[in-house]
């Protein structure tokens, strides 16, 4: 951790209790048990004399104005532009990461030199033009309380607010996170718990609960899948991945399967042709959904 870094600059995390080997983090099913002077999985959250400490709080990485198409969103606030932010961090560890300086990376000194407030992001937003802001490009439950704090001043300010995420959190936070939050894009990486254990470290069954909790708070959800030739794109997995779409969520459910690149750890599947993206959108067309967008495709 940066040392110019002192406990009275930092913001103190949410969802933490004490135990006697450490602070157990409570916000994502990693559960982390942290060690004083250490920080969680995710980098980003610190055990700093027996607190926790939000160390992305006030420094966000990456700060862009996009198409809320990009983050992808299609049928949220159409050809609108979001104002949006990422931080460092990240609660998964996804061998094909297309992102992976920013969810690997760490905040440095220079991080500490400049903090820009919830307010100060919103009031760039709305001169800036758009029409929301996007919690996006790293994992933004893991700057949760920043998160949260940007989504209250923008809710005073009638700016909507989107969140691009893996959907790996508990559900008592995500009951606190998800009210504030109008528009997601929720990454589902791979129908089984077989690929999530072994290529991102983590679990499906969060991921679903959370998407699921988000639906039936009556939000707009959009879910992307990236296909990996080889791994996450059999007739059967993808079947399953619909049928349980249908089932618990809806066919009105946009649905975005996007192409691989071989980008960070993995890199021995060959990127996902465009003919077995149409297949799997002729899939899902077939079983009635009436959203299905492909993505990536060059
Ligand atoms: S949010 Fe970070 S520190 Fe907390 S449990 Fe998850 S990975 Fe660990």
């Amino acid at each position: 951790m940066n040392s110019k870094a002192k406990t009275t600059d930092l913001k103190k995390a949410k969802w933490w209790r004490q135990t006697e080997k450490g602070i157990l983090c409570s916000l994502c099913p990693r559960k982390c048990l942290i060690p004083e002077g250490k920080t969680g999985f995710c980098s980003v959250r610190a055990n700093l004399a027996n607190e926790l400490f939000s160390l992305a709080y006030g420094h966000p990485a990456a700060i862009h104005i996009d198409p809320i198409e990009k983050k992808p969103l299609n049928e949220f606030l159409p050809r609108t532009t979001t104002f949006s932010i990422g931080c460092y961090g990240c609660n998964l560890d996804c061998a094909f990461c297309q992102n992976y300086h920013l969810s690997r990376g760490s905040c440095s000194t220079e991080d500490f030199s400049q903090f820009i407030s919830p307010e100060k992001l919103v009031e760039d937003a709305l001169t800036a033009g758009c029409q929301s802001v996007a919690f996006t490009y790293n994992e933004p439950v893991v700057w949760a309380e920043y998160m949260l704090d940007i989504a209250a001043a923008a809710k005073d300010r009638k700016l909507a607010t989107v969140m691009v995420s893996n959907g790996y959190i508990e559900p008592g936070p995500a009951k606190e996170i998800f009210p504030l939050i109008d528009a997601a894009n929720i990454d589902m990486k791979g129908f089984s718990e077989k690929f999530y254990s072994k290529l991102t470290h983590s679990s499906l069954q969060p991921v679903l609960n959370a998407m699921k909790l988000f639906y039936e708070m009556g939000k707009h959800l959009e879910i992307t899948n990236l296909v990996i030739p080889g791994e996450n794109d059999g007739d059967e997995m993808i079947e399953a991945f619909l049928s349980w779409t249908k089932n618990e969520l809806s066919l009105k459910i946009p649905l975005h399967f996007s192409a691989y690149h071989p980008d960070y750890k993995y890199l021995k599947s060959p990127p996902t042709s465009s003919d077995c993206l149409r297949a799997i959108k002729k899939t899902a067309q077939k079983m009635g959904f009436t959203s299905v967008y492909l993505g990536n495709i060059f």
